[in-house]
């Protein structure tokens, strides 16, 4: 069953659940992809259909935030939970160590995917980092042949959204990849560039406000948040947007 968010349409699963079917995904034949939609994308994809289209094709729709939750919650269709793309990444990582899977990491500036990919193997000496590439390139045949070469099973996608999301719908199948994820700035995370919010920040679903402590620049971007739970609210009292089937 999938919740629609304001024409969005997420997975509602718990954080395990949401790994269960990864690891699922990952052992099928063929390319899948997942997704982590914010407010922010809610937002885009309201005003590009091609994004809406991408989100709700994905094998995975997973609530990146809180303010996903909440949305859910005011349009009376409440989510299991959030489960955040840097979370999915972290346990899809922990199982890949122990089937012993392939790793290619794509995105964020140059020299920060192979930090990231250095980092990773040290915790979980099972995985094979089979390949990274920044994520400033122009030309996408060249790095497509790349990830082909390298032949992963797991492929982050690290280039911002809806590059992220447009580019695995586009080539990910090429790639050979088994499963893509499209995870934002988690590489700088996984690289020790950019820090998570304290644990105490994380259990009050104020991850948000200590990004925007450490960024003050992101205010822009992060007055989506509440314009999205507005939205909610007026979907509500209108009688729009209920469960899908
Ligand atoms: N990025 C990239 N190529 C681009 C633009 C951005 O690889 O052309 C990277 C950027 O370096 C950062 C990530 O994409 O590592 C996106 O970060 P953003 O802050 O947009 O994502 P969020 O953290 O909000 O998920």
């Amino acid at each position: 069953m999938k919740i629609n968010v304001l024409g969005v349409r997420f997975d509602n699963l718990t954080a395990d659940e949401a790994l269960a079917r990864g690891a699922q995904l990952l052992a099928e034949p063929g390319f899948h992809y997942v997704v982590t939609p914010n407010p922010e994308f809610i937002l885009a994809a309201e005003k590009d259909e091609e994004f809406r289209s991408i989100l709700n094709a994905a094998d995975l729709v997973l609530p990146d935030g809180i303010g996903v939750v909440y949305s859910a919650k005011l349009l009376g269709t409440p989510l299991k939970g959030r489960c955040p793309g840097i979370e999915f990444a972290e346990g899809m990582l922990a199982h890949l160590d122990n089937v012993g899977g392939r790793l290619f990491l794509l995105g964020a500036k140059p020299g920060v995917a192979e930090e990231a990919g250095r980092r990773i193997c040290e915790k979980h000496p099972g995985i094979i980092l089979c390949g990274t590439h920044d994520g400033y390139f122009k030309e996408d045949e060249p790095v497509v042949q790349a990830i082909q070469a390298a032949r992963p099973d797991l492929l982050f996608v690290c280039l911002g959204a809806p590059r992220q999301e447009k580019w695995m719908a586009a080539h990910g199948p090429r790639t050979g990849a088994k499963l893509a994820a499209g995870l934002g700035g988690s590489l700088d995370v996984f690289a020790g560039a950019v820090e998570r919010a304290p644990e105490g920040w994380q259990k009050l679903n104020l991850e948000w406000a200590y990004r925007l402590k450490k960024e003050p620049k992101r205010i822009g971007r992060m007055a989506k948040l509440p314009l999205v739970l507005v939205k909610a609210i007026k979907a509500r009292l209108t009688g729009g947007m209920k469960e899908d089937a």
